[in-house]
């Protein structure tokens, strides 16, 4: 029977709940227990696939084709495995779910109330994940933080699973955060104090307290905090700020708190950590041997969580080449003819980012032209590999107005065209073409050289696709179609064989990228990337060589 562990969060957002739930099941994972987690949201969206990502981050989506909350893709990132629909919940589809069994008459002749109905479906959701036998152990993220409203149904779900589960079936990790003021040069308890009083006043108890905190914790403060937030002292654990997101897992097995977690639930049979991939991987990390500087070209910039996946996808790609990647971010929207030389000269390679609208598309499309005359390494990705089409058949094929018909619906030469499919859609979430598919590669493309197969499986999420009435055109100019979805014969893939690095996909690699299996495309970009730096190094060096002679 599957024991759950639910993670809430005090004091503040952002203390990185979905990082602590991410590390502490990975440890879970290497003991040799069978570990999922999921994401339980208070928002009313039924999911974030209508959110803008200056709102929540980056859409991260699941094989499945779910449009989630990006915590699954730490989950993912962590663990190496997959996550699926049910692992990612909101109040929005929690009350979806409890509506349309009223109209279905499943409640006939009672009043439909928060307490028991909403509650009891979101039990029924933090429970079913454990249900199949797959799981020993299921890790359940609560969203936002304790004494907000909108999460209130969600504590009292987990206070009736702690009443109504054995002991040692459940338990509650809470992360707060212990600032240190610097003023009085003290570590100050008062917030997590309070905190904890708020979740008990909701009836939940902790069992353990995750304390973010800037300076160690030291006995007399892990003392205070465990008197008077009862719990046990070794259940009081010390979260410093880490120096990369992967080194949590580490800090974590120092603070035991997956023992902590194995002994409140009973669980005797496990082994010892098994880490040695994650340990050979933070080696990498943190000991590059040089550096390659990208240029990450998008409208969304300011906000780092809103390309996520692509971010943390080029820390994997580093590690696996030896090299530490410096993302530049350069702003679609502020890249004109006239600047695009000063702007993107100096970067090792270039990755035009996906995206929606119109904001910003010129600069993408003239990022694209610089990359692909200069030789410099090019990765575009949903749009950006739009975007290189556009580009290519305005300036190569000679269509002067080649464009999306999601930019200008108007357009004389649609290369990029709304997907059958979706032209009858009307309503907006949950409609995209989502989730994984298969894709059949050209023997002897880049494509080919980079994924070592010939049918291979990504993720997507768009609406709009290479338009393949303009196929003969394209290829007689030399550029090749080396990814076509063998169902459909939507283009996947395209590329540039006279040039260095020139990719381009329709798909999302960024999401399945993970410390255990980075995604190759970001491998070779980064790889293709060095090669670049290396030469420019040589040039440089011989010139200087030449001055010297002279
Ligand atoms: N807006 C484009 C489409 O819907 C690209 C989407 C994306 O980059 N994810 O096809």
């Amino acid at each position: 029977m599957a024991k759950y562990i639910f993670v809430t969060g005090g004091v503040t957002s952002s203390l990185g709940k979905g990082i602590i739930a991410a590390s502490l099941a990975k440890l879970l994972q290497a003991r040799g227990l069978s570990v999922t987690i999921q994401k339980l949201d208070p928002y009313i969206n039924v999911d974030p696939g209508t959110l803008n990502p200056y709102e929540h981050g980056e859409c991260y989506v699941t094989e499945d084709g779910a449009e989630t909350d990006l915590d699954l893709g730490h989950y993912e990132r962590f663990l190496n495995s997959y996550t699926s629909q049910a692992n990612n919940v909101t109040t929005g589809k929690i009350y979806q779910t409890v509506i349309n069994k009223e109209r279905a008459g499943d409640f006939l002749g009672k009043t439909v109330q928060v307490i028991p109905h909403i509650t009891d479906e979101i039990k029924h959701r933090m429970l079913l994940l454990g249900k199949g036998g797959k799981f020993d152990i299921v890790i359940t993220e609560i969203g936002g933080t304790v004494g907000d409203i909108e999460s209130l149904p969600f504590v009292e779900a987990v206070r009736q699973l702690q009443w109504e589960l054995p002991e040692d079936r459940v338990m509650v990790i809470h992360l707060t955060l212990v600032p240190y003021l610097k003023a009085a040069k003290e570590l100050k308890t008062k917030p997590t104090q309070h905190s904890v009083k708020l979740l008990s006043e909701n009836g939940v108890h902790p069992d353990v307290l995750v304390c973010r905190t800037e300076e160690p914790l030291g006995n007399d403060i892990r003392r205070k905090i465990a008197l008077f937030c009862n719990v046990k002292q070794e259940a009081v654990i010390e979260a410093m700020d880490a120096s990369t997101i992967y080194e949590v897992p580490m800090l974590m097995l120092r603070e035991k708190l997956d023992l902590i977690c194995l002994k409140k639930l009973n669980i005797t049979e496990y082994s010892e950590p098994k880490l040695d991939k994650w340990k050979a991987y933070l080696d990498k990390l943190k000991y590059p041997k040089s550096k390659v500087t990208i240029g990450l070209i998008g409208k969304y910039i300011e906000l780092q969580d809103a390309y996520k996946s692509i971010l943390e996808s080029f820390i994997h790609a580093g590690a696996m080449n030896e090299v530490k990647v410096q993302v530049i971010n350069v702003h679609s929207e502020f890249i004109t003819k006239d600047n695009v030389q000063e702007k993107l000269e100096g970067l090792d390679g270039l990755l035009v980012a996906p995206g929606f609208g119109n904001r910003g598309i010129d600069g993408k499309i003239i990022a694209v032209q610089y990359a692909r005359e200069q030789g410099l390494p090019f990765f575009g990705i949903c749009l950006g590999m739009q975007m290189a089409v556009i580009e290519y058949g305005r300036n190569i094929l000679g269509l002067k107005d080649a464009h999306s018909t999601e930019m200008d619906a108007n357009t004389a030469n649609p290369v990029i065209n709304m997907m059958e499919e979706q032209k009858k859609i009307k309503m907006m979430g949950g409609t995209m073409r989502l989730g994984a598919y298969p894709c059949e590669i050209t023997q002897g493309s880049l494509a080919h050289k980079i994924y070592e197969a010939t049918t291979i499986s990504e993720r997507h999420r768009h609406r709009y696709e290479f338009n393949n009435d303009y196929l003969e055109q394209y290829t007689a100019k030399g550029m090749v179609m080396s990814g076509v979805n063998p169902d459909t014969g939507l283009v996947e893939i395209i590329e540039l064989p006279n040039h260095p690095f020139f990719i381009g996909v329709q798909y999302h690699p960024e999401l399945k990228s993970t410390v255990e299996a980075p995604a190759p495309l970001f491998v070779n970009f980064i790889g293709a990337a060095k090669d670049y730096n290396d030469k420019k190094d040589s040039l440089k060096s011989s010139a200087a060589l030449q001055d010297s002679l002279i």
